[in-house]
């Protein structure tokens, strides 16, 4: 093997499956606030300024908008609004009128802004990216620089970036994104969820990737979170080799989901917007697992009427035709606020009155969702398989509760998702009264071990691997068996291959992902019997670790699944 100047293999989180190489464009640093501006002496003048130039920023990001992908328009218009904030120009007036320069002034006000949206955490401190971005933007137009962020690429490229904001994944082109690689990020940040969507293959947290310098070749394997610098041939032809097993291990991935032996299990997918369903039912899959309805709530002023709301979940009942769509409720507060449901400031909002707690002080928001459901279910003809479900159930009285509302509206299914410790460990209960649960791994992972999901420092706690949060579980699936109803996954977890399979040995009857993770984890089940699958549970379960439940899994495993991992 030849040696090549600083050839560097580097390790990070694989967010997007797949392989690719090509040069290295390195997303633009933005330059931050002039250092040798000088102070403000005209604070209404400069104000308006500012002003301006926010405008201007939002008016770009608008008509990037026009020009975006129907999935990403409104990801750069919820990033425009942030920038015609009148609560964040103030703060820009109070900075200038101390006399503070206008560029720093921007800074100034926006990290004071952010700092109060980090405190709120969950999704209120995701928004900090987009403030950024907004920051960043406006300081440019003031200093009369080029945005920054990814430029105009003109050959095809991986992009190296410390994280990509919303507003810049949004417009990424298939044809001309080879590949993304980030320093920071996570397995639920912008960059990893839209590379899924757009199936470029993505390393996040990736140790070592500032080193890159522009025009150097990278190659990255978005399955296994490997980055190479300055690969070698033969390191690139392996790379070429593994995606093209790959494509020929997916090829036969048709059908329904099934092990090798024929034990049946449903690969659905998760969508939060019509767009998004008519988007999936292109795939080759069995229906939704999860429509995550807070997408249509979120960054408005006032909740979607009763029409709106009936015609999105028409739309998206039709584009399943008979297949099935599970519809979970409401699932606000905490990390996703709602402007117009706001029960006050909370000391811990991840244990607050969010979720269904929220819709029990609000009765009239879920009301008139459940109405549109039962609305859109006629208006489709009572054809589809559809199923709706309360997020973030504690109790049986809640789990009645949401029932008793639901049923009434002769809506055919009712369930819950188990996203709480206590359901998991009483889900026989629930069970006795509603019809299906859906394990929400993303938060049961954060409940169980009691680590902040948006925490990036906590992603070993976090990780799915984890044999508490698998024995969880197994308590779900045992309440399943004993009263017969099925147990689904619909977190992040149902999406990866190999844990793919430990849930079915534990006894889940469906899993939801994004859709593109489907034929992946389809092309798995069918490499293993169901007895395996067991085994592998029962492996992973009794481990001593997070790694060592992997590492038992691992050596069970078929060995072609390796082809595509
Ligand atoms: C989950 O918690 O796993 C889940 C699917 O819900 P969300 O990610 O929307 O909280
Ligand atoms: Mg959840």
């Amino acid at each position: 093997m030849s040696t090549i100047p600083d050839h560097l293999v580097l390790h990070g989180i694989g967010v997007s499956a797949g392989t690719s190489s090509g040069p290295a464009v390195l997303v633009v640093p933005a330059p931050g606030a002039d250092a040798n501006e000088p102070g403000s002496t005209d604070a209404a003048a400069d104000g308006q300024r500012v002003r301006d130039a926010m405008k201007a920023v939002s008016d770009a990001l608008l008509t990037k908008a026009e020009h975006a992908p129907e999935t990403s328009k409104p990801i750069l218009e919820t990033t425009a609004q942030l920038a015609r904030d009148k609560g964040l120009a103030k703060s820009v007036d109070k900075e200038l009128k101390k006399g503070v320069g206008i560029t720093k002034s921007v800074h100034n006000a926006v990290e004071e802004y952010a700092a109060m949206l980090t405190q709120l955490g969950g999704y209120m401190a995701e928004r900090v990216t987009d403030l950024y971005d907004i920051r960043d933007r406006t300081i440019c137009e003031l200093r009369g620089l080029p945005a920054p962020g990814v430029p105009d690429l003109t050959v095809p490229s991986v992009l190296v970036a410390h994280d990509l904001a919303p507003a810049e994944t949004a417009t990424l082109s298939k044809d001309l994104v080879l590949g993304i690689v980030t320093s920071a990020g996570g397995p639920t940040s912008h960059t990893a969820i839209l590379a899924a969507q757009l199936a470029i293959p993505a390393v996040v947290q990736t140790q070592g990737s500032e080193a890159i310098t522009p025009g150097t070749t990278v190659a990255l394997d978005g399955g296994v979170g490997e980055v190479i610098i300055s690969p070698t041939d033969e390191e690139v032809e392996l790379l070429v080799e593994r995606s093209r097993r790959r494509v020929a291990a997916l090829a036969g991935s048709s059908g329904e989901g099934a092990t090798k032996d024929g034990h049946k299990i449903k690969l659905l997918a998760n969508i939060g917007t019509a767009d998004d369903a008519r988007k999936a039912a292109t795939y080759d899959l069995e229906g939704s697992g999860l429509f995550r309805t807070e997408f249509l709530f979120l960054e408005r002023d006032q909740a979607p009427t009763l029409a709106e709301q009936t015609k999105t979940y028409t739309e998206v009942l039709e584009a399943f035709g008979e297949r099935r769509v599970v519809v979970r409720t409401l699932d606000a507060g905490a990390d996703k606020p709602l402007a117009f449901a706001d029960l006050g400031p909370e000391e811990n909002p991840a244990l607050g009155r969010r979720g269904l707690r929220l819709s029990m002080v609000r009765e009239d928001l879920l009301d008139t969702q459940l109405q549109a459901l039962a609305a859109a279910y006629e208006a489709t003809g009572k054809k589809s398989d559809l199923r709706v479900m309360a997020p973030m159930v504690a109790t049986m009285d809640e789990a009645k509760w949401f029932a008793d509302k639901v049923r009434p509206l002769g809506l055919p299914k009712v369930g819950i998702m188990v996203e709480i410790p206590s359901a998991a460990i009483q889900a026989d209960k629930l069970l006795s009264i509603v019809d299906f649960v859906s394990i929400g791994t993303n938060d049961l992972s954060q409940y169980t071990l009691a680590a902040d999901r948006m925490q990036g420092a906590l992603a070993p706690l976090l990780s799915p691997w984890q044999p508490a949060l698998l024995t969880m579980v197994r308590s779900t699936c045992i309440g399943g068996h004993a009263t017969g109803k099925p147990v689904g996954v619909c977190g992040e977890a149902g999406g990866d291959p190999l844990l793919a399979l430990v849930l079915v040995g534990l006894g889940v009857s469906s899993l939801s992902m994004a859709p593109s993770k489907v034929a992946t984890v389809r092309a798995a089940l069918r490499l293993h019997d169901y007895s395996t699958c067991q085994q592998m549970a029962n492996y992973a379960v009794d481990a001593p670790s997070a790694k060592d439940a992997k590492a038992a899994v691992e050596a069970l495993m078929a060995p072609a699944l390796h082809d595509l991992l």
